[in-house]
């Protein structure tokens, strides 16, 4: 190890900062955000810098370093763009024994700043003992977006519950159970996702009825896993993906998808084809309660956005009867996905002032749609599930007084690899799909932001 890595508390620590430009600027803002009271010494400042010397955030002497400066410092950093300044400061504070650094000079440098993933008061740092700070960059970006945001928060509630927790539980081993089974399920998800009084509620009730045993809490994860391209997915899906003891999925969660899932979990496929549904929804909406109270942390993975078209709604019902903690996580819904990825916006000032989302699924061998609704030029109409029903649906949009004429689109499998667009009208559509044998999952677009697509379809020119 080139470094040994501390953390540093600056709190009131007198600090110097030799230099007053754009680098400058940078170690302020982070020293500042430490506590640090900051002392510039630079002939000149950029305009955030001496704004702040106004304001008296920072003491500014206006003049070069002179020897001496570093005197009753903890802490210094020389970001001048003169190299043998910097040396000087460097050799100055050796002499003296403070803790140094000259921006990009390793050579100069008692210490070096970290690359870090601020959630206060949890802070992550990548060091790569000064030899490629691109790739702690680069690393600091990855760990950026896989590091929930909420982490602070939690670990800022755990640090308030330390106390209280050590002196209810006495044995160490019992205590870290306790924050292992506390900071892994579905208190921190709570407190993940914003709810910190929910969470801190589900702490202290955990921390009264704790008796050893980790306290084994089922919670149902409804989640929304969208158009079936892994890149659509939220983080927070993602990270619910890889924390679920058992999955239920159905037919329009892609294989892509799946594999994200944590590898030991358990997988349920509960499918759902038009008319061949593998589980009732009546037993699908059963097995969520029941796994649930097995203690199981489930993940309902759904294609889509869980609340449209998803049923979502029926099985969380279930879920809030029977007193099962749950939550729901939008996904982006595949009309989003199909309008994107096939360069047909839903929505367009000289086109159509308004989008509906209808469903072409028969019940109770109907079509039960208002029919009359549908029929404004201005306005996009999207079918979900209408596939099968397409002949129908366009011979009755246009009985009820849709332009024969009226543009019209399918987009099947949208935004997966193999996703093909048809372009017609409403008269000549239907016999569009069937020639070209398109199958569900399917979108049918109907109206006339769809000539469009004609200039807007960036995927066209793709080799894939
Ligand atoms: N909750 C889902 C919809 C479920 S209903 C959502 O928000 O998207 C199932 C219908 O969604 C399918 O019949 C099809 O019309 C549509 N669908 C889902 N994924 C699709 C995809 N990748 N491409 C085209 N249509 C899709």
């Amino acid at each position: 190890m080139d470094y040994f890595p501390l953390f540093l508390d600056l709190r009131a620590q007198p600090c110097l900062i030799v230099g007053g430009g754009e680098v400058a600027l940078r170690k302020a803002g982070l020293l500042q955000a430490a506590g640090a009271q900051l002392t510039l010494v630079a002939p000149g400042l950029v305009e955030p810098l001496a704004a702040r010397v106004a304001t008296g955030e920072y003491a500014h002497h206006a003049r070069t370093w002179r020897r001496g400066d570093e005197a009753g410092m903890r802490l210094v950093i020389a970001a001048t763009d003169d190299a043998q300044t910097n040396a000087a400061v460097y050799a100055a504070c050796e002499a003296a024994g403070i803790l140094v650094n000259a921006v990009d000079d390793p050579d100069h440098c008692r210490f070096i700043v970290p690359a870090i993933i601020d959630r206060s008061p949890l802070v992550l740092a990548i060091g790569t003992g000064g030899n490629v700070p691109v790739l702690a960059r680069l690393l600091r970006s990855r760990l950026e977006a896989w590091l929930p945001h909420g982490y602070g928060a939690l670990a800022r509630l755990a640090g308030s519950w330390r106390e209280r927790v050590k002196a209810r539980l006495g044995d160490p081993l019992q205590r870290r159970r306790f924050w292992e089974g506390t900071l892994e399920g579905p208190i921190a998800e709570r407190a993940l996702a914003g709810d910190l009084a929910g969470a801190e509620h589900a702490l202290e009730s955990t921390l009264m009825a704790y008796d050893g045993e980790a306290a084994t809490q089922g919670a149902v994860y409804l989640v929304g896993a969208g158009p079936g391209n892994p890149d659509l997915l939220t983080f927070r899906a993602l990270r619910l993906m890889q924390r679920a003891d058992v999955v239920l999925y159905d037919n329009l969660v892609s294989a892509p998808i799946l594999e994200l899932v944590r590898r030991d979990a358990q997988r349920i496929y509960v499918g759902k084809k038009a008319s061949n549904h593998a589980l009732p929804q009546q037993d699908i909406n059963r097995l969520l309660v029941q796994l649930a109270r097995q203690g199981k942390t489930v993940l309902r993975l759904k294609g889509g956005d869980p609340f449209i078209f998803g049923r979502g709604g029926e099985e969380i019902e279930e879920l809030a009867a029977a007193g099962i903690p749950f939550e729901v996580v939008p996904g982006i819904t595949s009309a989003a996905g199909a309008s994107c990825y096939a360069g047909i916006p839903l929505t367009h000032r000289d086109h159509a002032q308004s989008v509906t989302f209808v469903t072409g699924h028969r019940r109770a061998d109907q079509i039960e749609l208002d029919w009359p609704r549908l029929t404004s030029t201005t306005e996009t109409v999207v079918i979900y599930m209408g596939v099968a029903q397409v002949p129908h649906i366009c011979e009755q949009l246009i009985a009820h007084g849709r332009a024969p004429a009226t543009p019209a689109a399918v987009v099947e499998k949208a935004t997966l690899p193999q996703q093909r667009t048809l372009i017609g009208t409403l008269a000549t559509l239907p016999g569009q799909i069937a020639a070209a044998g398109i199958k569900p999952p399917a979108l049918i677009i109907i109206g006339s932001v769809v000539t469009l697509a004609e200039r807007l379809d960036w995927r066209k020119d793709r080799a894939t």
